[in-house]
Parts: C-alpha cells; sequence; structure tokens
C-alpha cells in the first residue's frame, strides 16, 4: 500500500524566472509504501530540508503533488492541514524540541491531552511507548536532567503517541554520541517492524542510513540515485 506519494515536485524559492530565484527541488517523484523505512541523504543545499516540508505539508510546492493517505495534502491549507498533520504524522528533530517545564510523561501526552483523550486512553499509550523504547523509569524527570539519547527517545515516543501513519524525522542524531545514536535507530527500527509505522528520516550521517531499509540520495535538488536493501520489506 503506497502511503506517500510525491509527483514532479518542483520548489522555486523567489521569484520564478528572476535570476536570484533557486530550484531547490526540479522534478522530484517517489513513493513511499507503508511500512517502508526510509532516509534521504545527500550535501548541503540538495534539497533534503525542503522535500521534507513539502512532504510534511509545511511548504507549498511550486508545482507537483503530495498525497499522504489518500489527502492531497499539497493542496489542503489552514485548520484541515493541521487537523491532518497532527492525526497523520509525526515528527522528530536534531534538538529534540522537548518542553523544560514538564516532565517526560508530560511531554510524551501532551499531544494526546490537546486531542482531549481519556485518562485511561494515555495511560494505556505511555505504558506501551515507555515498554517499546525502554524508558519506564525516567517518565518523572525532567528533560534538563535526561542524555541526549533519553531526550530523543522521549520526543521519538512523543511524536508516536497519536498513532501516525509517518514518522518524519530531521538529523534524529545529529545531536547524539554513536551509542545513543544506535538505541535512537533501533527505536526507528521497532517502530517499523512492530507498528508498522512508516519511518522517513533526512541525514548526513551514514551509520544513521546504514539501519534503513532505503537510501535516497538528492544532488543539485534531484533525485541522483537509490539504493534498496534485498528482501528488506515487508507489505501491510
Ligand atoms: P539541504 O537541506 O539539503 O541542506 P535545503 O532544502 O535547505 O537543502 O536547500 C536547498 C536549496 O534551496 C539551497 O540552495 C538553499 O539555499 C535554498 N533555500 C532553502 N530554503 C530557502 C528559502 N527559504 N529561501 C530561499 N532559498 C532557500
Ligand atoms: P488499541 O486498539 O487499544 O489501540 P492496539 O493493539 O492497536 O490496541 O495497540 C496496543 C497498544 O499499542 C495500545 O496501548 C496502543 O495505544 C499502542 N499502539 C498501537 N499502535 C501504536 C502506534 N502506531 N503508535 C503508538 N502506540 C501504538
Amino acid at each position: 500500500m503506497v502511503i506517500l506519494d510525491a509527483s514532479n515536485i518542483v520548489k522555486i524559492y523567489g521569484e520564478l524566472d528572476h535570476e536570484s530565484s533557486t530550484t531547490a527541488l526540479n522534478e522530484v517523484s517517489l513513493s513511499i509504501h507503508k511500512g517502508e523505512f526510509i532516509a534521504i541523504m545527500g550535501p548541503s543545499g540538495s534539497g533534503k530540508s525542503t522535500l521534507l516540508n513539502v512532504l510534511s505539508g509545511i511548504d507549498k510546492p511550486t508545482s507537483g503533488e503530495v498525497s499522504i493517505a489518500g489527502e492531497k495534502i499539497s493542496e489542503i491549507t489552514g485548520d484541515t492541514l493541521a487537523l491532518f498533520r497532527r492525526k497523520q504524522l509525526g515528527f522528530v528533530f536534531q534538538d529534540f524540541n522537548l518542553l523544560d517545564s514538564l516532565t517526560v510523561k508530560e511531554n510524551i501526552i501532551l499531544p494526546m491531552v490537546l486531542e482531549r483523550k481519556t485518562a485511561n486512553e494515555m495511560d494505556a499509550r505511555i505504558e506501551f511507548l515507555s515498554s517499546l523504547f525502554g524508558i519506564e523509569s525516567i517518565l518523572y524527570k525532567y528533560p534538563y536532567n535526561l542524555s541526549g539519547g533519553q531526550q530523543q527517545r522521549t520526543a521519538v515516543s512523543r511524536a508516536l503517541v497519536n498513532k501516525p501513519s509517518i514518522l518524519l524525522a530531521d538529523e534524529p542524531t545529529g545531536n547524539l554520541d554513536s551509542k545513543s545514536s544506535d538505541v535512537i535507530m533501533n527505536c526507528f527500527k521497532n517502530i517499523v517492524d512492530e507498528l508498522a509505522t512508516t519511518v522517513l528520516l533526512v541525514t548526513h550521517d551514514v551509520f544513521a542510513a546504514s539501519y534503513c531499509q532505503k537510501v535516497i540520495f538528492l544532488k543539485d535538488g534531484s533525485i541522483h540515485s537509490s539504493i534498496t536493501k534485498k528482501g528488506s520489506r515487508k507489505e501491510f
């Protein structure tokens, strides 16, 4: 099942046909299946962030279409887009983006609180995620007392709390040492294997990309090449 489909994405910053304009993405097309684990790599300036922003609806493409779970995300705006993003997408960032005034547990359930979920639902979800990611012992600690790896596991739990169909991660190991990077990449692998959640990450880190089933290389705003590990994808 195709969960994300992008066709002929062009993104031009600045005035069209003006000499100061930049073509950040040039006719990029890709299809991502449910349960795939994909890394996007490429040199600085190759269009990785722009692609992630267009795929997640933060940025509109100049032309081309993006569909996620059958919804044309490149064409919806405002509250409809915000609601769609909240329900279908989870985000993980390089610098964790946790709220320092909230405990780990409060950070994780915040999206559920905003959705007015019941206490029972929240407890069940916390129990499930904290055991999946081995963070039961830090639920009542504050982010500033945690290691980078613990903070990132908290951020991954928060990103999953509304059961998104796709998890998007921007340089998730960028602030982690190699041991914590290994833990986080194994968390993503668990998410893919056990929850059939699709994971798409942008990374400079070859070690992180090596966990993925497929690596797409961008160069000058186009897909330059891609590598797929044999027999790596299950059909969902
Ligand atoms: P990467 O994430 O691979 O480093 P980006 O997507 O950030 O690449 O950038 C792709 C190209 O688009 C670069 O030439 C960059 O300078 C340009 N660019 C990115 N964002 C903007 C913007 N908001 N305004 C103008 N140009 C931009
Ligand atoms: P339920 O229908 O009660 O959600 P499931 O069998 O789907 O039961 O899930 C079992 C547990 O796993 C539940 O606590 C649920 O919250 C959690 N869970 C399932 N899928 C996801 C997901 N994609 N992201 C986060 N938590 C999940």
